[in-house]
């Protein structure tokens, strides 16, 4: 049965919004398959404005590995702006794929990436307008299996009536692997229905799907257990990991938008996981392990992309570029490659060393230098002993120091506030180290002309961390901290003109720790938030905190039970059935550690500290050089 394309009731709708052309598709690499000629048919969305989703890598990735499959298509649908949303309800335009417009209730598989929690109220926008029920249990045959991913999907509990199911960890394959279950399950005749094939999927215990398992709560409100309410449904569910990238170089085609996005080039992925141990950060513990693209397949993608999408943009992604174990000879080769032509190479670059600034002199050979960044995260020495960031006051001031002889003239530092045992005293540590920074600065180019920015950001603790214990810090404290660094920073009559400083109120950190944390009672305030026209919360402009203390307090949750609190060891935890492959043995471990200011090293270059994942998974660290270069030089 073919689907018509919603085009022309949309398109009377665009010139009374803004931005129009997000929503008209046709992008360069873009693909409309046939609807007819495809069994297995998927939406994929990232919950926000085509601005921010566009550029998602991992929708990218996946839309063009299952079109690449002879009989699945897959389409891209984004969160619409609140002008458009009244515009579509007040004509009944349900909500559409981008790429031919069709409506997204028609697809089989609505698959959407959340890589944070903020999202959440967007979802329930989306399938309200497409017409699909929003809870899972009040949908039919009819409507198409509801899928999240990303990592905010490491815990899905909070969206859990939500959603049909979940999947851990890396893609590629376990897109591929349900795409077949579908194709089957159809070609079959759909034996069971809905849920026969939800079972079916469940029963490979690398999907979740919420509704086979039970929550049990305690009488004091916290979890007894979670169990799995039919046979054939495992207890775990386990995360996906791609273990060969070079097996797996996409985008091959990226998708080049047509309004304006927040990254407007060429992204090559040069590894994923990362062994740092950065207690703070969930990224950093659910990818683990560390899986290294080679260099000669990176300098294929490169030319691939800039050939297949006329970017003259790259950036090496991942998630501590600097340390690839061949990055020198990557950064070299691209910049020797690229010298003199329009492309530039960007390289996010957080690591606090001399090296960093090295590769940074590399990148910046063809373009301009536009900053450097450093993340030392924690104010003071004790500070990052806590969080493990194995970064030390003279590190930092040496570094920096080294960028602005070297000819940088602005560096910006990035720092958490609120991480666990924090006092006033680490945070106002930020504001002398910033002021050791210029004064070194100062005396080594004898020149005033050098300024940094001290950003910072509000911890929030994750799931799957060694701080998913810890107690989230109220943003009352959070906020007096930075007020306090604040007036350091500005009364101060040498260095304070010389120091920029950026920060955001506390609240915001609050509601995602209640997302982040949260289990599935979490979901009425989601649902209440979203009646209440709750919209596109990661945006300062539309977030709404009042909005969510108010509808937790009219569904009856406790927001400090979930964020303020400090759980203790064998509290079961919501997401403690799904295994990011992580010991949690290893994990109390690490946050006792925290807790007395003991660090540990990281595993690549040291003896296996027992985290559990390669064990457990089955998977093993991949690094090393190859030795290989990208030379001989071509100029593509
Ligand atoms: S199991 Fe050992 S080697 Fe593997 S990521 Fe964990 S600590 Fe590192």
């Amino acid at each position: 049965m073919s689907v018509e394309s919603l085009f022309p009731r949309l398109e009377p709708l665009l010139p009374k919004v803004q931005k129009p052309i997000q929503y008209v598709g046709g992008e360069l690499n873009s693909t409309v398959k046939d609807w007819d000629e495809a069994t297995v048919r998927w939406a994929l969305m990232y919950p926000d404005a085509y601005e921010v989703g566009l550029p998602n890598q991992g929708v990218q990735i996946l839309y063009e590995i299952l079109n690449e499959l002879p009989d699945t298509m897959a389409e891209r649908t984004y969160a619409v702006w609140p002008d458009l949303e009244a515009l579509m309800r007040a004509e009944g335009v349900p909500q559409f794929t981008v790429d031919a417009h069709r409506p997204v209730r028609a697809f089989d598989l609505l698959g959407v990436s959340f890589s944070t929690e903020l999202g959440y109220t967007n979802l329930l926008t989306a399938l309200d307008l497409a017409g699909i029920p929003l809870h899972a249990v009040d949908r039919t045959d009819d409507d198409p299996i509801v899928l999240a991913g990303g990592h905010a999907a490491f815990n899905p509990e909070p969206i859990a009536d939500f959603l049909d199911a979940a999947v851990l960890g890396d893609g590629e394959q376990i897109a591929i692997a349900i795409s077949e279950v579908i194709r089957e399950w159809k070609n079959e005749g759909e034996p069971g229905g809905r849920d026969g094939v939800l079972l079916r999927l469940a029963e490979t215990g690398g999907v979740y799907v919420p509704k086979f398992y039970d929550v049990e709560y305690l009488p004091d409100g916290r979890i007894k257990r979670v169990v799995p309410n039919r046979p054939g449904v495992p207890s775990r569910v386990f995360k996906h990991t791609v273990m060969d990238l070079d097996e797996w170089p996409y985008p091959k085609k990226p998708l080049v938008p047509l309004a304006e996005t927040v990254h407007e080039r060429f992204s090559v992925e040069i590894f994923r996981g990362c062994t740092r141990g950065c207690r703070f950060c969930q990224a950093g513990m659910i990818t683990r392990p560390v899986r290294e693209r080679s260099i000669t397949v990176i300098g294929d993608m490169v030319a691939n992309g800039i050939k297949e999408s006329g970017f003259n943009e790259v950036g090496l992604l991942s998630l501590s570029s600097a340390d690839h174990s061949e990055i020198a000879e990557v950064a070299k080769g691209l910049a020797d490659r690229y010298e003199g032509t329009n492309t530039s190479l960007s390289l996010p670059s957080t690591r606090v060393d001399a090296f960093n600034i090295d590769l940074a002199n590399e990148f910046s050979r063809n373009g301009r230098r536009s900053g450097l960044t450093f993340a030392p995260e924690g104010g003071s020495e004790r500070m990052r002993k806590v969080i493990n960031k194995m970064v030390t006051e003279e590190d930092l001031i040496r570094t920096v120091t080294t960028a602005y002889t070297q000819g940088w003239r602005q560096v910006k530092l990035y720092f958490m506030c609120g991480l666990p045992t924090e006092e006033d005293i680490d945070v106002l540590g930020i504001a002398d180290l910033a002021k050791k920074v210029i004064k070194a600065g100062r005396e080594a180019t004898g020149s005033r002309d050098i300024r940094c920015t001290v950003s910072i950001g509000g911890f929030v603790p994750k799931p799957h961390t060694p701080f998913q214990w810890a107690a989230q810090c109220d943003h009352e404290t959070v906020d007096r901290r930075l007020r306090e660094l604040r007036n350091s920073l500005r009364n101060d009559k040498q260095y304070g003109k010389a120091i920029g400083f950026r920060y955001h109120d506390g609240k915001p950190s609050i509601v995602e720790g209640l997302l982040s944390r949260g289990d599935r009672r979490v979901g009425a305030v989601i649902k209440a938030v979203w009646a209440d026209g709750g919209r596109f919360d990661g945006w300062s402009e539309h977030f709404s905190y009042e909005r969510w203390m108010k509808s937790a307090a009219e569904v009856g949750v406790d927001v400090d039970w979930f964020t303020i609190r400090e759980r203790e060891e064998h509290e079961v935890l919501p997401w403690d059935h799904l295994d990011a492959g992580l010991d949690r043995e290893w994990l109390w471990q690490d946050w006792q550690d925290a807790v007395n200011d003991v660090e540990v090293e990281d595993c690549r270059w040291t003896p296996c500290y027992d985290c559990g994942v390669c064990p457990t998974m089955g998977t093993e660290i991949q690094i090393g050089p190859t030795g290989r270069k990208l030379l001989p030089l071509t100029v593509v």
